[in-house]
């Protein structure tokens, strides 16, 4: 019995992308060895720490490395040690009035909610939200001229959630912390590229594990040797309601080692395993299916699906997740008539259902 039948759950599809509401992604088999190997063994956990964190750092090119719990911890546990630059009484009292130097100023636009607020985990930290520019912009100068005696940090998200146009790169927001010395964390957590925003000039980098790394759930943080054991000295204070277990440290960390060897799939791969389904969806009656490219440029592609009655793309999402298994598709452009297939965790078998479900739907007699 598996565990969709015991606990009597669905199936799940995903062909929406990299979703948090469905478990984001899929590991390896070598990641799962990993997992496993640290399920089964102890270890000295603090030297376990130290020495996956090397071995990463070494890997990324950079000073230290921490594997932590989640993004969100990352970013909580970043500003806690930037807020109590290694002091064991801060760890002990993170949220004391005694220490003023609290204030992490971010752009405005970048204060979003990824499925929590950005500024919910800064608070966590002990730290307090000073927002930069507008709505809709925000350049070095507005970033610089919130800075204050009580600055403890600058941060910057990295991602689809925030406001794109008229917002300071983060090079420029690295030149602004350094004539301030002041330390630069970047949140980016679904972001592809572990190498870029540390030359970009950041102090602190977080990564969620199960993002574009495809690894168990947990985060990373890289960056500056002081930073980072000051972000392990945590695990004394805030640190321990956000523990990652033994096997989630190994896993990830051979998530990091594949995903910096292989990358991830690129499209020509995406475009051959996409071909013999489009023609399959193709033959359904009132479906058209193409190849298309992300919308953003990115080298994803997918299979969009226009819908020509006589339900319509709404109902055919509705009842794609209805049965199971639940399959789950992008729905962005459901207004216009089009169900778009992101493949990147779908496999052959759940492509022939896909397909099997989909013809069930349209051949429906009313
Ligand atoms: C997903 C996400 C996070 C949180 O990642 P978790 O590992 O799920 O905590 C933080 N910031 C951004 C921009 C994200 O997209």
């Amino acid at each position: 019995m598996d565990s969709y039948e015991k606990f009597n759950l669905k199936e799940v599809i995903n062909a929406s992308g990299r979703m948090t509401i469905l478990g984001v992604s899929k590991v390896s088999n070598n990641v799962l060895a990993a997992q496993k190997f640290g399920g089964e063994h102890f270890f000295e956990m603090s030297e376990l720490s130290i020495q996956t964190g090397a071995y990463l750092a070494k890997l990324l090119h950079v000073e230290d490395a921490q594997v932590v719990a989640s993004a969100s911890a990352g970013i909580a546990q970043s500003v806690a040690a930037l807020i109590g630059k290694g002091s064991l009484y801060h760890a002990y009292h993170p949220y004391t009035s005694s220490i003023t130097k609290r204030e992490i100023v971010m752009p405005k636009g970048h204060n979003v909610d990824y499925g929590t607020p950005v500024e919910v985990m800064v608070t966590q930290g002990g730290g307090q939200v000073v927002e930069a520019g507008y709505a809709n912009m925000c350049s070095p100068e507005h970033l610089e001229m919130m800075i204050t005696e009580q600055t403890a940090a600058l941060l910057y998200i990295k991602s689809h959630h925030t406001v794109q146009k008229s917002m300071l790169t983060v090079e420029e927001a690295a030149e602004v912390a350094n004539r301030h010395q002041l330390p630069l964390i970047v949140d980016a957590a679904a972001e592809e590229d572990l190498f870029k925003y540390i030359e970009a000039g950041a102090s602190l980098v977080i990564y969620s594990g199960a993002k574009a790394i495809e690894g168990p759930s947990a985060g990373l943080v890289i960056g500056k040797k002081d930073y980072i054991n000051w972000i392990r000295l945590q695990g004394k204070g805030i640190g321990r309601a956000m523990k990652i277990g033994k096997d989630n440290i190994l896993g990830f960390t051979q998530a990091v080692e594949d995903y910096v060897r292989n990358g991830s799939e690129d499209g020509e791969s995406m475009k051959s395993r996409l071909a013999p389904f489009i023609r399959e969806l193709d033959e359904i009656p009132n479906v058209t299916a193409k190849m298309v490219q992300d919308g953003a440029g990115r080298d994803i592609y997918r299979a969009s699906v226009q819908i020509s009655g006589p339900k319509s793309a709404k109902e055919v999402i509705k009842e794609l997740k209805e049965e199971n298994p639940a399959i789950y598709t992008r729905e962005y452009q459901a207004n216009n008539g089009i169900i778009e297939f992101d493949i990147r965790s779908v496999n052959q078998a759940e492509m022939k259902k896909i397909v099997a479900r989909l013809s069930e739907i349209m051949n429906e007699k009313f």
